[in-house]
C-alpha cells in the first residue's frame, strides 16, 4: 500500500519530466522576451505555406533546416494529396465552362512539376537544398523518364473529353522539344493542341513575362483561356492570365 502510494507521484513526474523536455523541444523562451524557437517541423510548415502562398516571393534553395521536412512532404502521402485537390478544384471549376465548340476553349498546363514530376532528380540533389545546377538537371531531361503526376494525367484526359484544347507552356528551351514530346508520350499524355517552348528570342526573359507574352499571342489567336495550371506563380500570374489559375505544390525550388 505504502509502495503503491509512491508510485503515483512517482510517475505523475516521470511524464511531467517527458513533457517538459517535449515542450522545450517545440517552443523555447529566448532570453525571457516574447521570441519563441520553434521546433523545424512546425517552422518548416509555416515556411511551406509562405512559399506556396507568395508571401515568401523569390527564394533560392530551401533552407538546410528543411530538407527533410521538404522530403517526407514530397515523398509521403501529403503532396499527392495536395495534388489531388487541385485537380478536383480545377474539374470542378472545368465542369462549369460553357464549351462553345469551335476549338477555342483552352486550358494551359505548365510540364515540370505540373504534368510530369523531377522527383528522382531532387532526391539526388538534397530536394532543393542544393543550388539549382543546369547541366545536371539538362541530363536528366534528356533521359525522358519523367514519370505523370497521377491526378495531373486523370485533369488532363477530362478536360479532353469536356471538349477542352490543351496547350503546354513550358520553360524548357526549343532543343528539348524532342525529348519533352518523348517524355510527355512515355508518361501517358497524348494529343495536346500545341506545345510551346522558349525559343532563342525569349532567352533572358523572366517566365512571368515569356509565359504571359505567349499566352497574349494565344489570345490574338481567338484562343479562350479559362483555366490554366502550374507550379509556379510565374506559370500563372503577369498578364493575359487564365479566368481560373491553379497552383500545384512544389516546395522544392522557385522561378521567377
Ligand atoms: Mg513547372
Amino acid at each position: 500500500m505504502a509502495s503503491g502510494q509512491y508510485l503515483v507521484p512517482a510517475s505523475l513526474f516521470l511524464l511531467c519530466l517527458v513533457s517538459t523536455a517535449v515542450s522545450h523541444s517545440i517552443i523555447q523562451l529566448v532570453s525571457g522576451d516574447r521570441k519563441i524557437r520553434i521546433d523545424d517541423d512546425l517552422y518548416c510548415d509555416s515556411w511551406r505555406f509562405s512559399v506556396e502562398t507568395n508571401d515568401a516571393g523569390y527564394w533560392s534553395t530551401v533552407p538546410a533546416r528543411c530538407e527533410r521536412f521538404v522530403q517526407d512532404y514530397m515523398t509521403g502521402e501529403r503532396y499527392l494529396s495536395d495534388s489531388e485537390i487541385v485537380a478536383e478544384d480545377s474539374l470542378a471549376f472545368a465542369k462549369s465552362v460553357e464549351i462553345a465548340g469551335d476549338g477555342r476553349d483552352v486550358w494551359v498546363f505548365d510540364i515540370d512539376e505540373t504534368l510530369v514530376s523531377n522527383l528522382a532528380y531532387y532526391e539526388a540533389h538534397g530536394f532543393g537544398s542544393e543550388a539549382f545546377e543546369e547541366t545536371t538537371f539538362n541530363s536528366w531531361v534528356d533521359l525522358a523518364e519523367a514519370p505523370a503526376l497521377a491526378p495531373s494525367l486523370s485533369l488532363y484526359k477530362e478536360l479532353q473529353q469536356l471538349g477542352f484544347k490543351i496547350f503546354l507552356l513550358t520553360g524548357r528551351d526549343e532543343k528539348h522539344r524532342n525529348v519533352t514530346e518523348k517524355n510527355l508520350i512515355y508518361a501517358g499524355f497524348t494529343n495536346w493542341e500545341r506545345l510551346i517552348l522558349r525559343r532563342p528570342s525569349d532567352e533572358g526573359k523572366p517566365a512571368i513575362v515569356y509565359k504571359s507574352e505567349k499566352r497574349s499571342e494565344l489570345e490574338d489567336e481567338g484562343y479562350r483561356i479559362h483555366g490554366s495550371s502550374g507550379d509556379q506563380w510565374s506559370d500563372l500570374l503577369g498578364f493575359a492570365v487564365a479566368t481560373r489559375s491553379f497552383k500545384l505544390p512544389n516546395p522544392m525550388y522557385y522561378i521567377s
